[in-house]
């Protein structure tokens, strides 16, 4: 018997990744329900070969056109639109496991509906656990669903934890977690030319093949801001047990620092195959496809406290993890503007930062919003805040 496995974010990075696994292992696994936003071409390529039973398109003109794409091909996959399309993939009754990895915000109602409906969740959307990480947590308690995370550092730290351990629990005997962060492609670039550094040097990633948002993260630091967040909720830790680490080899994927002084760390290739096939197999381990660690060609491993002063963004998340409330969910809705402003053209690189700041400034301490809906109506109310903050920027930039 296989497991089935619903992809949300199939078109993706991490969705190339998971159908990748999922062909190596045809006997443990199919692919029975798949998400995208418009990417048309690469959805009807992921149906033609995969033959799901379902297909969701966020954008409905896509997903019309999808139809029409796989009728003509005589395929049997049924093809849904807009956010009921995507909640069906996440509810889908073949589905035993969800891949969540629809990036950003969009991924929020798909994934706590998988987490609703009991599934094995496979998370890559860390977004959605910074904005509502107190109702994730609380849907996967109450349906019995299975939390396993796909980041590769939060991973790292599952692994290293006794087989017993279950996500949401405070870890047993652990004094902090060590989150190892590259650095990204700036971080030895002189402070001086980051303003002039364009989407496409951001998005260079030196160690991981990424989607374009991620990428630009990871430049800023934030990815590893919101991976902080994440592990608090994860790993039921206060701010203080979370500390990052500057690794730019990318070789230790994050270490756990025990009550009893020892240090436990999982290395590996940078591949995101791994955590994908841990998450897919667990507690089982299987074949990812991934070219085995050579620890003596992989050279020296350097480890360095991270420059505030180079990354605002990671010390804008630590803060926003300290003042609780709706901080982070406030945090992320800006950054998501801000790196969308970026990639387009519209600010500068180390405006990312300022915007964001500006955005937290702005809204205040504003309690934590318990119910979906007010998450919503409040992260769109974030990216009205930071779109206006943008555009006066723009404004007086066009008057000096
Ligand atoms: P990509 O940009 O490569 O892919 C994003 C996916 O989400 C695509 O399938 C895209 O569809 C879909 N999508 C985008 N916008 C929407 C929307 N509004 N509604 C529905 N679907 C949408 O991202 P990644 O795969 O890199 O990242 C996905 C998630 O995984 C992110 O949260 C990221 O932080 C996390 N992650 C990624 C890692 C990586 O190595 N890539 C590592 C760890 C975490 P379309 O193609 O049609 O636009």
């Amino acid at each position: 018997m296989t497991t089935g496995v619903a992809i949300l974010g199939a078109t993706g990075s991490i969705g190339a990744s998971t159908l990748d696994v999922i062909e190596r292992h045809p006997d443990r696994f199919r692919c029975v329900a798949v998400s995208a936003n418009r990417d048309v071409d690469g959805l009807a390529a992921i149906c033609r070969r995969h033959r799901p039973a379902v297909a969701a398109m966020a954008d409905s003109q896509a997903a019309a056109q999808l139809a029409v794409e796989l009728r003509s091909q005589g395929l049997p996959t049924e093809v849904l639109a807009g956010p009921a399309g995507l909640l069906a993939v996440a509810e889908c009754q073949e589905a035993e496991q969800v891949m969540a990895a629809i990036v950003g915000a969009a991924g929020l109602l798909p994934t706590l509906a998988a987490a609703h409906c009991g599934k094995r969740v496979l998370l890559a959307n860390k977004e959605s656990l910074v904005m509502s990480g107190r109702l994730l947590m609380d849907a996967i308690a109450a349906s019995g669903a299975e939390l396993l995370p796909i980041d590769s550092e939060h991973n790292a730290i599952f692994q290293c934890m006794p087989g017993a351990y279950r996500c949401g629990a405070p870890l047993p005997g652990v004094t902090e977690i060590l989150l190892t962060a590259s650095g990204g492609p700036f971080l030895d670039t002189p402070l001086s030319a980051l303003p002039g550094k364009s989407p496409d040097d951001a998005c260079a990633h030196p160690n991981w093949e990424m989607g374009r948002k991620i990428s630009v993260d990871s430049a800023t630091m934030m990815n590893k801001g919101l991976e902080v967040i994440e592990a608090a909720w994860l790993f039921g830790l206060p701010a203080e047990q979370i500390r990052v680490v500057i690794h730019p080899q990318s070789v230790v994927h994050s270490m756990v620092r025990m009550d009893d002084g020892s240090v436990l760390a999982q290395m590996g290739q940078p591949d995101m195959r791994t955590p994908i096939v841990y998450g897919m197999a667990w507690p089982e381990r299987l074949d990812g496809g991934v070219k085995p660690l050579d620890l003596v060609s992989a050279g020296p491993l350097d480890f360095r406290a991270p420059d505030v002063e180079r990354f605002p963004c990671l010390r804008l998340a630590q803060e926003a993890l300290v003042a609780g409330g709706a901080a982070p969910l406030v945090l992320n809705a800006a950054n998501e503007v801000a790196v969308q402003a970026f990639l387009g053209g519209a600010i500068q690189f180390t405006t990312i930062a300022e915007v964001i700041d500006q955005a937290m400034q702005q809204s205040g301490h504003l309690d934590s919003p318990n119910d979906v809906d007010s998450i919503v109506a409040l992260d769109a109310d974030i990216r009205r805040l930071t779109g206006e903050l943008i555009r006066q920027r723009e404004g007086r930039r066009h008057h000096a």
